[in-house]
């Protein structure tokens, strides 16, 4: 039987910059993880692609899958739905390969009790300020989004204690090389290797 892959969750606040890392990891050619696509009801941006960026769903759709357990974890955000499918987790983690989830911290609350053994990574924003400017520039929320984004925001830095490292976005290749760094280590630490060693030779 093949070892289980890591389960990697990349949370922090709104605005922080999840989705910009999350993208240059997976155009890197060394990045071997699996990216796990959300299923949400909220409506496509421009140029996003249903399967690609997401799973684009109906509030029944979407609401069914909550009913039938296929989500992991699910939340609602700024009026919409997001939500990891169980399945598709479940079946690349035992094929051994590392699935990578990129969420906001209520389903990354979500995974750590489904998951305690998952690797918990928060990115976090070089300061508040940085933070504002950055939802700011982005142009595309109105000013009622973007202060209850920096509300929210707030509450999620004091959620930083829930995981098992911070990620400090200053700069996304370099944000992304301390994921990759991270996730070697993770792969060599002894509760995980031992098991398999003793095995090798039989120990207990
Ligand atoms: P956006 O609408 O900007 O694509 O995403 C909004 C927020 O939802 C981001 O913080 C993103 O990380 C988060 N998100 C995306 N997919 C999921 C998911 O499957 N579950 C949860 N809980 N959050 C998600």
């Amino acid at each position: 039987m093949k070892e289980r892959g890591l389960l990697i969750v990349l949370s922090g606040p709104s605005g922080v910059g999840k989705g910009t890392v999350r993208k240059e990891l997976f155009s890197q050619e060394d990045t071997k993880f699996e990216y796990s696509i959300s299923m949400t009801t909220r409506k496509p941006r421009e140029g996003e692609v249903d399967g690609v960026d997401y799973f684009f769903k109906s509030k029944e759709e979407f609401e069914k899958l909550i009913e039938e357990n296929k989500l992991l974890e699910w939340a609602e955000f700024v009026g919409n739905y997001y939500g990891t499918p169980v399945d598709y987790v479940e079946k690349t983690l035992s094929e051994g390969k590392d699935v990578f989830l990129e969420i906001e911290v209520q389903g990354a609350l979500q995974v750590r009790k489904a998951f305690p053994e998952g690797l918990f990574l928060f990115l976090s924003p070089p300061s508040l300020s940085e933070l504002k400017n950055r939802i700011v520039t982005r142009g595309t929320e109105s000013e009622e989004i973007i202060n209850n984004r920096m509300k929210v925001a707030k509450e999620e830095i004091i959620m930083m204690d829930a995981y098992d490292y911070v990620v400090e976005n200053d700069d996304v290749q370099l944000a992304c090389d301390r994921i990759k760094a991270i996730v070697t280590a993770e792969h060599c630490r002894r509760e995980r290797v031992a098991p398999r060693y003793k095995k090798i030779l039989e120990v207990e």
